[in-house]
């Protein structure tokens, strides 16, 4: 059973780095102005000698938007949490100055890992679990490790600090709000349940596919590429939870091992080259900006030969699922911009003679930020009665109301690990993807083009399926 204390310190470790900025206090910002968790004090550490007023100033400025939407309370909550935050300069993987400041603080405390993953690692190296105060949570970012092995290493490290349930592994894909809309799709609705398998199901498509291009982040893209970036977590979190069988609860036991369930049956079968495909973008231009050939983009390193655009197609091989592909696909400098789930349902087996146009098949898209719903339907069409039309139920799902980090941070702060990703599941995720990543460094696989701005390559525009 999970404790849910609540936390009563956040320390922020790379409270100078871009996802603090970016993300992570926006996101508490949001949360606080809720008055959700009341009494909540901010730390920052990092290894600038930062003045306190320098923190303060940053904390002020990512604060302000989340302010200016609050009401008098949430403002309230806002500057008392911004008036008390301090600063402290420490070196995270040198052994005693985490200890003293951890000391110093009060408990229980969250350390919020914002480092990048091999001084997290460190870090974590060099503390002891007698140094922790009692309930500390350890908040990890992606990537956790680098692959299945490193990600186990890193789990042993972190076992011997704290409980599994007292480690938070981010998956900031991982919002509540979405979550919970397609378990409530799924579980709350009769009529999907009995279609929800082999048997009524043709395939499952899961794309997202960005409109921006590199965008200055060629440091940490390059070095990743858009399989490792959005398949090797995101991507493979929301085909487990189109793919999980009904949980008795939406506790984190129960959801968390249907998800590993699903995970753990899953694997993209060799030849990769016929089960995967990547490519990488050229010059091209993304509405009227003009984007460059991304082996042009500042630190790129061509020799690579990083992909934008990843796909693989996944089998689940269980009674539920065996046979029907899950394709996942990601890619970056995309003429669309396309956040969906498309479950395309089979065939009817058989036309009643007489109908006349295309009998296609259904399908059910789920639109991902906006969260939205469209069931395609064919519908007997307007004017002539015999002659099928396509129609489409729309529906608007509910918004989350807060941003994913703080949505994220809500579920550290107390105590509440549902969304976070399990050991054994990051290990997972590693293990589907690694023979891929082999057989596209071996060169087994093409690394084809597409022009920035454009829908992908050329020869792309039939799915991987056999
Ligand atoms: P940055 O490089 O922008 O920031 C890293 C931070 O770590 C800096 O504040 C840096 O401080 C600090 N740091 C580095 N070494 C030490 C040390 N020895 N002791 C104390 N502080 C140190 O990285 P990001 O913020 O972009 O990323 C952080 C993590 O979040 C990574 O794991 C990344 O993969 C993950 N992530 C990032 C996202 C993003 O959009 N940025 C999105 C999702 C995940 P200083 O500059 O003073 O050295």
């Amino acid at each position: 059973m999970t404790s849910k204390t609540t936390v009563k310190t956040l320390l922020i470790l790379g409270a100078s780095g871009d996802l603090t900025g970016r993300l992570l206090l926006p996101g508490l910002a949001g949360l606080l102005a809720t008055g959700r968790v009341p009494g909540l004090r901010l730390v920052g550490a990092g290894s600038d000698p930062w003045t306190p007023e320098q923190w303060q100033e940053r904390v002020n400025g990512a604060f302000a938007a989340a302010s200016k939407a609050a009401d008098a309370s949430g403002r309230k909550a806002l500057a008392a949490s911004a008036e008390s935050t301090e600063y402290h300069q420490v070196d995270v993987t040198a052994d005693g100055p985490l200890a003293d400041l951890l000391a110093r603080l009060e408990g229980p405390i969250a350390i919020y890992f914002a480092l990048p993953p091999h001084v997290s690692q460190k870090a974590c190296e060099v503390l002891r679990r007698e140094q922790l105060p009692p309930g500390t949570r350890l908040v990890l970012e992606k990537p956790f490790g680098s692959g299945a092995e490193s990600a186990r290493e890193l789990n042993e490290t972190l076992a011997t600090l704290v409980p599994e349930d007292h480690i938070h592994r981010v998956d900031h894909f991982l919002g509540k709000a979405t979550v919970l809309n397609i378990l409530g799709l799924r579980f709350a609705n009769r009529f999907l349940e009995p279609v929800w398998n082999r048997e009524h199901v043709e395939k499952v498509e899961i794309v997202f596919d960005e409109d921006l291009a590199l965008e200055g982040r060629a440091r940490y893209y390059d070095g990743a590429g858009a399989l490792r970036d959005m398949i090797q977590s995101h991507l493979l979190h929301i085909m487990a939870f189109i793919a999980i069988d009904a949980p008795a609860t939406i506790e984190e036991r129960d959801l968390r091992d249907a998800v590993a369930t699903v995970l753990r049956a899953s694997s993209v079968k060799a030849p990769y080259k016929d089960s995967t495909r990547r490519a990488r973008y050229t010059a091209g231009s993304l509405g009227d900006r003009k984007v460059p050939d991304y082996t042009e983009e500042e630190g790129v390193d061509p020799s690579r030969n990083t992909e934008t655009l990843a796909e693989v197609r996944v089998n689940i091989d269980n009674w539920r699922w065996k046979g029907v592909p899950f394709i996942l696909r990601s890619g970056k400098a995309m003429g669309q911009r396309r956040k969906e789930a498309v479950i395309t349902f089979r065939p009817v087996p058989q036309l009643p003679v007489g109908f006349t146009g295309v009998d296609s098949p259904n399908q059910l898209r789920i639109g991902f930020g906006p969260d939205t719903l469209e069931l395609h339907v064919d519908v007997n069409g307007p004017g002539n009665i015999f002659a099928l039309d396509r129609a489409t139920l729309l529906a608007e799902l509910n918004e989350p109301g807060m941003l994913p980090y703080g949505e994220v941070l809500e579920g550290v702060l107390t105590g509440d690990p549902l969304l976070s990703v399990r050991g054994d599941t990051a290990e997972d995720c590693w293990r589907i993807i690694e023979p891929v990543l082999r057989a596209w460094g071996q060169d087994s696989v093409p690394l084809d083009e597409y022009d920035a701005g454009s829908a992908g390559p050329a020869d792309w525009h039939t799915a991987v399926v056999n």
